[in-house]
């Protein structure tokens, strides 16, 4: 069985270890490199990125986990673990950071504030529809070639489609929260993957 890490330092953690717990995955908690160590594949869960952005410089894991990004360790990103991978935030805070292992450029709370958070329907290639739950989510505004568009929405402001779903080799990310859907069918794409 799989050994899948959701990182545990801030954000809505414990609703994909239900979500995890409920495919034939071991779940693992990771908050120290010898936990990150021991998994399969890791999870980054929705939150504040700037927080856990923080928290993984304070305990140690954010070199870990960037060498393993670039070794091809499978990580799955959602909303605030999307914008932690992407590598380029646009209305960040100025000493904002990110890994760089997907290749989009986004902007943080990017479908505006006063609608900053929605639900839509969302068709997700080869998967069908899913309950798509946008919370002060980032918007894709550009990517790379490499990078697998698997979902898009239009969110009916006239600036066409988005990116919502994405995956560029071992790198997952969504801009929504796919676990707080009652639906595993992204997180149980991603685990078959592994
Ligand atoms: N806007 C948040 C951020 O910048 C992300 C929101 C979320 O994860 N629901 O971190």
């Amino acid at each position: 069985m799989k050994r899948i890490g959701v990182l545990a330092l801030q954000g809505d953690v414990g609703e994909h270890v239900t979500m995890l717990e409920s495919l034939d995955t071991v779940v693992v908690k990771v908050r120290t490199p010898e936990q990150l160590e021991s998994v399969d594949a890791l999870v980054l869960p929705g939150g504040e990125s700037t927080t856990i952005a923080h928290l993984l410089v304070t305990a140690g894991l954010k070199e870990p986990l960037g060498e393993k990004l670039r070794d091809g360790f499978p990580v799955f990103g959602t909303c605030a673990g999307l914008i932690l991978l992407s590598s380029e935030v646009l209305d960040g805070r100025a000493d904002q950071w990110s890994y760089g292992a997907l290749s989009v450029s986004l902007r943080r709370n990017g479908y505006g504030r006063q609608i900053a958070s929605f639900e839509s329907p969302i068709e997700v290639r080869d998967v069908g529809t899913v309950a798509g739950v946008f919370i002060r989510a980032p918007r894709i505004v550009a990517w790379d070639n490499g990078v697998e568009v698997l979902a898009t929405l239009d969110h009916g402001d006239g600036r066409g489609e988005h990116p919502v779903f994405v995956r560029q080799d071992n790198v997952w990310g969504a801009s929504f929260h796919p676990e707080l859907a009652a639906d595993p069918r992204l997180h149980q794409l991603f685990v078959d993957s592994l």
